[in-house]
């Protein structure tokens, strides 16, 4: 409607016609003054907004998104927003309670709609327009609600709701010293409500009684509640509501940093960078005091009025970090991940929109937030493989993307990592694209641990520890010093075997082995969920005989406190770590020494800071080793320099154990000399034989189908179509995966590969979508869902 059009900002959401029946809602991406050729554009029903919820800097990024991992601008705009702010398609409408309808003259069909309300208390456009039995009902709708006889509410308003806290104040004829001595003497003797009324007066001045005090302020003191009530039931008190922000404040101590020499000149490195317009990649290692680096520099950029978004990769690493940062930036720095309620991510988003904090920490999809005086982005352990999204889409990778919001809006980025991927390493270090530089010394007196390796031996029971690890382990218990545990897989064992036929439970959905998972006494499939009871006997023969195979974390916590009764031990892994503060428990008893042994995953690994753990043992590292990625030499390099580095962190020196049964591998003895020249050298030439990153891009296709052969077929099929126009040999598969079927669904891949800066590249990326639509277009192939991965990690 034309009426609108003063309203049309990019950013807000509006409400527009789409197809004869449906309405939806959108964002308003651009405004211009073309009117569409193939189509006659229709006008906009409504405008859901009084102001952007979206800037236009974050449509465009959002765009690019879309672009580069080919998906939706519409799935970017999921990921993005806070569901307080998604987009609903329902604007519903109910009467206004402040108005009395019996004095107003309605038409038939206001009518209607009026009646409607006071049985249904709210409908929505399309239920108005089926009682109706008209399309269009927006101008009903409207005239109602411009004589406020109705409310159109948005979702917004039920999804978002501001916190409120009750306050009391006195009635605005109370506040003269003369109405309240005759306040008084009314009273007479009702001496409780005197009380009330003096113990008020102690704690608000009458010259700010408008403010008024916190209700339950006044109810700590000593008073009668039922007073307070009759009080304010005479109106001499009257109670009303005010927001408040769920975000805690906290005081800014204002310590200042002090930075070793080393630090200091990586960070005149890291500044000369910056000017010369560049990136920067910091290689600091495990202990370096990258995080010292980063509150100086961020000290920088906020007091010449810009802001910081720092971006760690796992909400397990924000606790620590946060502490640390609180200090230096107090109430003027947000934290924004998955674990924070709906609301409080919004009051965040909102309170970056109102210019209210300096730095923002956050895990990948922070990268969205509506940013605007952007001065620098940090991007904490950029080789983490967390920083890519990998279900659904968009599949970003919050690093690269770093860089893209980088430049958009002028800002420095810094990498920052102990064992940095070997793309950034290349950029940096090999090409000079961006600044490398290397902090290689531990800060204070700190060294690098010892790092053994050692052979399993078994134990009963299929128990494989070294005995190496377990005198260690004793050893440490004796002198009061901690131990992490670091084992790649959950649950007590990754699988349950016969004794007479060999058979192994699998999933029924997946073809996975199901992992045996003994305090909930379940076999659960870690793909998708699936759960059953223990078999008492197998499945296959019948035999009553049924042994587990391997450890998972659950099983090492079982065995360690078997055998060391006197020790307190703890697991963080993703079945201990489900609740809003678990980690921040977990991490907190370690820190406070309550706890000697921490068993856990992957989330052990990185970045923890802990001033007494001076071993660390690691159990299983074998079979990544083995999966078949180019990646799992980089992954197992880094996971094993990462977990090792949380030992000797402070002035106890650091030794770390690993089992292995191949201990001449050459990465190990790379790990242990912390030789990370070699290590990338050698990963760069065998990645530039076989075509891989960073020498080229890759593009993953996976083919789903519940049928096999179907999946097969459209997977061949667009193989046959991608070949047609890319070259031939960068065309891999279709091949089946190491795990062919995932929640039902059969999968099939086909890898592409294009050359770094091949400028056919924008072209290529159009011809993947079209293939696929064609392959779609094939009747019997229209089952198959493909789903795109660029950049896979
Ligand atoms: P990294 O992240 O590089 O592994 P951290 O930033 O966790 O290292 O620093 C290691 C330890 O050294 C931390 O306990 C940290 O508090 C301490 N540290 C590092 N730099 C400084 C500094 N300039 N002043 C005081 N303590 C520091
Ligand atoms: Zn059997
Ligand atoms: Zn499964």
């Amino acid at each position: 409607m034309q009426e609108h059009n003063e309203y049309i900002e990019v950013g807000r959401r509006v409400l527009v016609p789409f197809g004869k029946q449906k309405v939806i809602t959108g964002i308003i991406f651009s405004i211009h003054q073309t009117p569409p050729k193939e189509y006659e554009a229709k006008y906009i029903l409504d405008i859901l907004d009084s102001q952007a919820i979206v800037l236009s800097s974050q449509l465009k990024l959002f765009e690019w998104v879309a672009n580069y991992y080919l998906c939706t601008e519409g799935e970017v705009l999921k990921a993005a927003l806070p569901s307080g702010l998604k987009l609903s398609s329902e604007s519903i409408i109910q009467l206004n309670p402040d108005i009395e309808i019996t004095d107003i003259t309605l038409t038939e069909k206001e009518g209607y709609i009026v009646n409607a309300l006071k049985q249904e208390d709210t409908l929505d456009y399309q239920q108005v327009s089926q009682l109706l039995g008209v399309k269009n009902v927006y101008k009903i709708i409207r005239s109602l609600a411009n004589r406020h006889i109705i409310l159109i509410l948005e979702k917004i308003n039920e999804k978002y709701k501001p916190k409120l806290v009750k306050k009391i104040r006195l009635s605005r004829q109370y506040t003269t010293e003369e109405s309240l001595n005759q306040l008084f003497e009314a009273l007479g003797k009702k001496q409780k409500q005197i009380d009330v009324l003096l113990n008020y007066l102690k704690l608000c001045k009458l010259e700010v009684n408008d403010k008024g005090i916190l209700k339950t302020v006044l109810q700590k003191e000593n008073i009668s509640k039922s007073s307070l009530l009759t009080l304010v039931k005479n109106n001499v008190f009257e109670e009303f509501e005010v927001p408040i922000s769920r975000l805690e404040s906290y005081v800014q101590e204002d310590k200042n940093i002090k930075l070793s020499e080393e630090q200091t000149q990586a960070k005149e490195k890291i500044i000369a960078s910056f000017e010369a317009e560049k990136t920067a990649l910091l290689h600091g290692i495990t202990g370096s005091g990258k995080t010292a680096i980063y509150i100086s520099l961020i000290q920088e950029v906020i007091s010449s009025g810009q802001t910081v978004l720092l971006m760690l990769p796992e909400i397990a690493l924000t606790t620590q970090i946060v502490k640390r940062l609180r200090v230096h930036f107090g109430s003027k720095m947000a934290v924004y991940h998955s674990r924070f309620s709906d609301n409080e991510r919004v009051e965040v988003w909102q309170g970056i929109v109102e210019n209210k904090f300096d730095v923002i920490v956050g895990v990948r999809s922070s990268i969205f937030l509506p940013f605007s005086q952007l001065g620098l982005i940090i991007v904490d352990e950029e080789h983490d493989s967390s920083y890519k999204q990998y279900d659904p889409n968009p599949r970003y990778n919050a690093r690269d993307t770093a860089l893209v919001l980088g430049q958009m809006h002028h800002a420095k980025v810094l990498l920052g990592s102990a064992t940095p991927s070997t793309e950034s390493y290349f950029l940096s270090k090999i090409q000079n694209k961006w600044s490398y530089i290397p902090l290689m010394q531990r800060y204070g007196n700190a060294v690098l641990p010892k790092i053994e390796l050692t052979k399993t031996h078994y134990f009963g029971k299929g128990n494989q520890y070294s005995k190496v690890l377990l005198s260690h382990i004793q050893n440490r218990l004796d002198k009061s010093e901690q131990i992490i545990l670091f084992q790649n897989r959950r649950g007590y064992s990754p699988f349950l075997m016969c004794n007479h036929c060999q058979h192994i439970p699998k999933c029924v959905r997946c073809s996975v082995s199901l992992t045996y998972h003994q305090y909930h006494q379940e076999l659960r499939c870690h793909y998708c969920g699936y759960k059953q009871d223990v078999p008492r006997k197998c499945s296959s023969c019948g035999s009553h005989e049924v042994h587990t195979v391997g450890q998972g974390t659950e099983k090492i916590e079982d065995d360690i406190k078997l055998r060391f009764p006197e020790a307190k031990i703890s697991r963080m892994d993703l079945d201990t770590t489900r609740k809003k503060h678990s980690y921040e428990e977990i991490i907190q008893d370690f820190e406070e020494q309550k706890v000697n042994v921490l068993v856990g995953t992957q989330m052990v690994t990185k970045g923890l800071d802990f001033d007494n753990v001076s071993l660390v043992g690691v159990l299983g590292v074998d079979h990544m080793l083995f999966h078949p990625d180019f990646r799992s030499r980089e992954r197992t390099f880094q996971l094993l320099t990462q977990v090792s580095g949380r030992a000797g962190r402070k002035e106890k020196a650091g030794k770390v154990i690993i089992q292995t049964n191949d201990p001449k591998l050459s990465l190990f003895s790379m790990v242990i000399k912390h030789d990370f020249n070699s290590f990338y050298q050698t990963e760069l030439t065998e990645r530039k034989t076989f075509h891989y990153p960073p020498f080229f891009r890759i593009i993953r296709l996976t083919v789903k189908n519940k049928d096999k052969g179907i999946g097969a077929y459209s997977a061949q099929q667009l193989a046959k179509e991608l070949k047609k126009v890319y070259p031939e040999r960068f065309v891999l598969g279709p091949e089946e995966p190491l795990i062919g079927k995932i929640r039902n669904y059969y999968l099939n891949e086909i890898l592409l590969k294009i050359r770094r800066n091949d400028a056919r590249t924008v072209s290529y990326k159009k011809a993947i979508k079209q293939s696929i639509e064609k392959v779609k277009k094939i009747k019997k192939l229209a089952s198959s869902q493909i789903v795109i991965d660029v950049d896979p990690m």
